[in-house]
């Protein structure tokens, strides 16, 4: 009893917090890190409360992956609290959580930034290409250029990483993917393309640590990145926190303006009298490009099939994956993969597969047009108000606005201009 008293009074005085205008986002982690060296209080119930039951959990799996004591299971993209009883009180999972707070002020020192740094507004980063695969490379299909299979496989091979936590398609339901940790190129290459629907990756890191398969690399869009992020560098720094820390070798972070529903999949299958399983593939290049099994390949307008994005995905405001070692994406030449390199660890993995002759690149200001449009979309995702503050899935139900695209649309953000547009990919 004392203890939910414990956790009301934590809860509110965050709300407190999120209230104040005058408070530092940076600072609003303070309202339960101060209770870490006086035993802790029931986190999980405030995750639940604050995040999960309002409907703003993005899924990124943060809470359930650090939990030392497998509290949650992961069901319908959101963490459940299953064995709620085994709560050690370690804070640990709203730490990590990237919907209650911004990431901590000093990231961009712990994930170690290559200089000379550079800014054009997708995040810091070094250098940016576009790239692709050449004969020499093993043949596969990925979604672009293939860097990032490419990328795992050589890393494999160089005992670099003893796996990859990535994603592999559902059989007989190719763009909805499950979670899977890789060992093998065979395995990297069967998760390569991009399921535009949401993959828990990063459930797969819980097998990783039990099974202490190490090093590891860890591909997902942003709010996987920032989750994976959080779980390195929390400042409480449990054995769960540390395996992170030390054996995540590379964050590769794919672009992301939102992902979309299996309905969104299901209509498109309808529109086009098709199975959801006779959809081979969906790229998004300003519209919604689908390759059937058959060889056909049909176009479909992507502002209608906006009404498909995940509402959860209002919860994020990250395009570029901001804190990833690399960045990837489909935006620029076709068949190429924009290649953003923003820490020393990208740098290194980057570089080593430059040598093996696998990859090819364009360098990033041949390309002007794409390099700002990816700085237009990236600023376009930042003008909206901390997830924190955002209104919750019910509250949005009522305004009957659940488009996270279009939500802020026409919103301006104090003290900034209005960066509206329309995203194109
Ligand atoms: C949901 C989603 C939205 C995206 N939105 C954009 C965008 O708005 N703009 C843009 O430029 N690029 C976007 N991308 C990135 C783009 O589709 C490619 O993933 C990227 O260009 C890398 O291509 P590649 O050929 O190098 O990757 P590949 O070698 O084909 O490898 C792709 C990797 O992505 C993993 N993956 C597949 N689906 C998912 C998923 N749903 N979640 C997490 N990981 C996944 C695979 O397991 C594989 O490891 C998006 C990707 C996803 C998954
Ligand atoms: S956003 Fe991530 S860390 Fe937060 S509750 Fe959801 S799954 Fe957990
Ligand atoms: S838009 Fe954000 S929350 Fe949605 S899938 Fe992409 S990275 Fe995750």
């Amino acid at each position: 009893m004392e203890l939910d008293n414990l956790t009301d009074e934590v809860h509110a005085r965050y709300q407190k917090l999120l209230r104040d205008e005058n408070s530092d986002p940076n600072e609003w982690a303070y309202a339960w890190r101060s209770e870490y060296n006086r035993g802790g209080f029931k986190a999980v119930d405030m995750l639940m409360r604050e995040v999960v039951t309002p409907g703003k959990c993005v899924g990124c799996a943060a809470c359930l992956t650090i939990c030392p004591v497998d509290v949650f299971d992961y069901v319908e993209e959101k963490p459940v609290d299953t064995r709620h009883d085994a709560c050690v009180f370690c804070e640990l999972c709203v730490d990590v959580c990237p919907v209650l707070r911004p990431v901590d002020k000093d990231l961009p020192e712990q994930i170690k930034l290559k200089e000379p740094i550079q800014d054009l507004g997708f995040g810091p980063f070094n250098y940016g290409c576009f790239v692709r695969v050449t004969e020499k490379a093993p043949k596969f299909v990925g979604q672009d250029g293939g860097l990032c299979s490419a990328l795992l496989i050589h890393m494999l091979n160089e005992g670099d990483i003893e796996g990859a936590i990535i994603g592999t398609e559902v059989s007989g339901n190719p763009q909805m993917g499950t979670a899977n940790i890789a060992t093998t190129e065979e395995e990297i290459i069967a998760g390569a393309r991009s399921r535009y629907t949401y993959q828990p990756n990063t459930v797969a890191l819980v097998e990783a640590m039990k099974s202490d398969i190490k090093p590891i690399a860890v591909v997902g869009v942003p709010c996987q990145v920032d989750g994976v992020r959080q779980q390195q560098f929390s400042s409480i720094r449990l054995d769960v926190a540390k395996w992170y820390q030390e054996n995540i070798k590379l964050v590769i972070g794919l672009f992301c303006s939102e992902s979309f529903t299996e309905d969104g999949i299901q209509s498109l299958a309808d529109d086009l009298e098709v199975t959801k399983a006779e959809i081979k593939n969906i790229n998004i290049k300003g519209k919604v490009v689908i390759q059937l099994d058959d060889g056909r390949e049909e176009n479909k307008s992507l502002k209608a099939f906006g009404k498909y994005a995940r509402p959860a995905c209002l919860y994020c405001m990250d395009y570029a994956a901001d804190n990833a070692d690399i960045g990837l994406g489909g935006i620029g030449p076709d068949g190429y993969t924009f290649t953003v390199i923003r820490t020393e660890a990208g740098h290194e993995a980057y570089q080593s597969i430059l040598k093996t002759g696998w990859i090819e690149e364009i360098p990033m200001d041949d390309e002007p047009k794409a390099r700002d449009l990816l700085a237009r979309l990236s600023k376009y995702k930042r003008n909206r108000p901390l997830p924190a503050l955002m209104p919750t899935l019910e509250e949005r139900i009522e305004i009957g606005n659940l488009d996270p695209k279009n939500f802020y649309k026409g919103w301006v953000k104090p003290g900034t201009e209005n960066q509206d547009q329309e995203a194109s990919s």
